[in-house]
Parts: structure tokens; sequence; C-alpha cells
């Protein structure tokens, strides 16, 4: 036995007890010249069953194929070593997560060839998707909005029945102020979501400072929209509030070079007061300051309208 495959014995021997499975795809005939006999205990499929890349494309779950194929086929093209984490099907119909890691074999410039491993990382993905799950859960049972800290629309509807009932035994107004970004979607398409939810932060952190007797509330309640409950507010109170959000917002000079109406962020505000008795329903009263916003975007935006329903 010469030294050269003695070697070549060692290194299948090591290749093949590995619970990684190493496989080399020869890129000019798309053919697999070579696949660890462990593929067999982890997906079934028979080692000598795997011929050609279409074999592992047709064994990867549907809604995986289609970027994971693009994805692999372009960074291979480009000679670039990647990895990929997709489904595989088993000969029992079932699906089991892979991470595919690859190197490119590269010859006088040209793909030659791809080498990689294959990875069982199912376990790794379930506590992923249980922590995922975990988090949705925590989210929903909260009453603080993730991304600004706070409030959300949980606690509003919570908030909002509490100041009702109160307005209509106390006969005091109840003002509610709405508020929307103007073009934000321009803002996001244009700086980014991340840059997006910076600003959002930003504009929360903002309005929280608009107003600030103990019962006055606000919250996020939609993806760029904000709500300011001011209970025994009246009309003229509301306003003051209102222009203090416009001019806060303004003060801050945050560039928005896509907005229609500024070079700056700006906000439409609808602005609502009420003897909760003029109204069957909290809902309804704040379905119609969110007319009143409406109004605002119509006639303009970066404005405020009002109405005293009391009148
Ligand atoms: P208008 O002046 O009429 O209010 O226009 P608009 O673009 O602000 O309104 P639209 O409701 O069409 O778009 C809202 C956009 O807000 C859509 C989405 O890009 C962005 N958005 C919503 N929620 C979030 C979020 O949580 N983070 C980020 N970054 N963007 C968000
Ligand atoms: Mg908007
Ligand atoms: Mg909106």
């Amino acid at each position: 036995m010469s030294s050269i495959e003695t070697d070549s014995d060692v290194y299948k021997t090591l290749l093949e007890s590995t619970r990684a499975i190493p496989w080399r795809i020869d890129w000019k005939t798309m053919t697999f010249s070579y696949i660890g006999p462990q593929i067999e205990q982890l997906l079934g499929w028979q080692q000598d069953s795997w011929l050609s890349v279409n074999d592992w494309v047709e064994r990867m779950h549907p809604d995986d194929r289609d970027y994971v194929v693009d994805f692999c086929v372009s960074q291979s093209r480009a000679g670039v070593d990647h990895e990929a984490d997709y489904r595989a099907l088993t000969d029992s119909g079932e699906y089991v997560w892979i991470r595919d890691v690859v190197h490119v074999v590269r010859k006088d410039g040209e793909v030659e060839a791809l080498v990689g491993f294959m990875f069982d990382i199912s376990e790794r993905k379930k506590t992923e998707e249980h922590l995922i799950r975990l988090q949705k859960q925590l989210e929903e049972y909260s009453f603080q909005d993730g991304l600004t800290g706070i409030a959300n629309r949980r606690m509003f509807d919570t908030v909002l029945e509490r100041e009702w009932s109160h307005a209509q035994r106390s006969g005091l107004p109840l003002s509610v102020i709405v508020l929307d970004i103007d073009f934000f979607k321009q803002y996001n398409d244009h700086y980014g979501h991340i840059k997006g939810d910076e600003c959002l932060r930003r504009v929360a952190q903002t309005l929280s400072r608009a107003a600030n007797r103990p019962r006055d509330f606000i919250a996020r309640i939609g993806g760029e929209e904000f709500v300011w409950l001011l209970p025994e507010t009246d009309a003229e109170s509301a306003r003051l509030v209102a222009h203090k959000c416009l001019n806060l917002i303004r003060q801050q000079q945050i560039v928005h070079e896509h907005s229609a109406v500024s070079e700056l962020l700006s906000v439409s505000l609808g602005v609502g007061t009420t003897a909760a008795s003029a109204h069957a329903t909290a809902l309804e009263f704040v379905e119609q300051v969110d007319q009143l916003l409406y109004k605002a975007k119509h006639n303009g935006r970066m404005r405020a309208e009002f109405a005293d329903f009391r009148d």
C-alpha cells in the first residue's frame, strides 16, 4: 500500500466518522463525485441515490428551494464560500433542518468543484422557533411597545375605557389627539428600516414631552401612529398640546428629503374634545378624531384639525 493511499484512507475514515456529512460536486457536470455515507442515516436516501445537483434540489422544501438554489449558484459562480440553511426532505416525507457550508474550489481561476459539509441543525432550529414563539407571546401579553418603550395599543384600549367611564361619571371634557407621521413610507424607503425605527423612537420620545399632567397618556397605536389621551382637558388646552407636538417635532429637525410637504419630518394631527355622554362609545369618539386626522392629511399635512364635539 502506498503512502498516498494510506493518507486518503485516513481522510476517508475521518470524514465518514464525523456527524457532519461531507460532499463534493463537480461544477462542470453538476454531479456528486462524493457524498458521505452518513447521509443515509440522516435523510434515509441511499448514498448512491445522490447523483446530480437535481437530487439535492428536489429533496429540499419547496419554500426554501428557490432562494437557496439562487443564492448558492450565484455565490458559487462568484467563487465565494458560503452557507445556507434549508429543510431537506427525508425518504419518509419529513423535513430536517440542514446547514450546508460550502467551499468553492477553483483551478486556474475557474470554478472546478464545490466541497462542503451538511450539518443537522434541527435541534438548534427548534430552540430558535421556540424562542420566537415566546417572544411573540410576551409581546401579546405586554402593555409596552417593544420598539419605542411607550405604551402600546393594548394599553391604550385599557386606559381609554377607564377614562371614558370616568368622563361619563364626572361630566368633565375628555380630549384625544391622534398623530401620524407624514410620508413615512418614503422615509423608510429612502433611509431604510433601521433609520425608520430610530426615527420612530425619537418621535415617541419627543411627543412624550408635549403634555405632563399626571393622567395624560401617550401610546403608539400603529406603525407610525400615536395617540395622546388627555382626561379633564377642554378643547383650548388640547389645542395647546397639539401645537406643542407640532413645534417639538419641528425643533428636532429630522431631515426627510422625500417628504412632499417639507424638508424636515412632520406630523399631522386630529384633535377632538368630547363630553363623554355626547358619544355612545369611546370607539365612536376616537373614530371621529381619526376622521379629523384624515382631514389634516387631506388639507396638506403638517397641521392639526380640531373639533369640539360638545358644541
Ligand atoms: P401619510 O403622510 O399619508 O401618512 O403617508 P405615510 O407614508 O406616512 O403613510 P402609510 O400609512 O402609507 O405608510 C406608513 C409607513 O410606515 C409604512 C411603513 O413603511 C412604515 N412603518 C410602519 N411601521 C413601522 C415600523 O415599525 N418601523 C419602520 N421602520 N417603519 C414602519
Ligand atoms: Mg403616515
Ligand atoms: Mg399611518
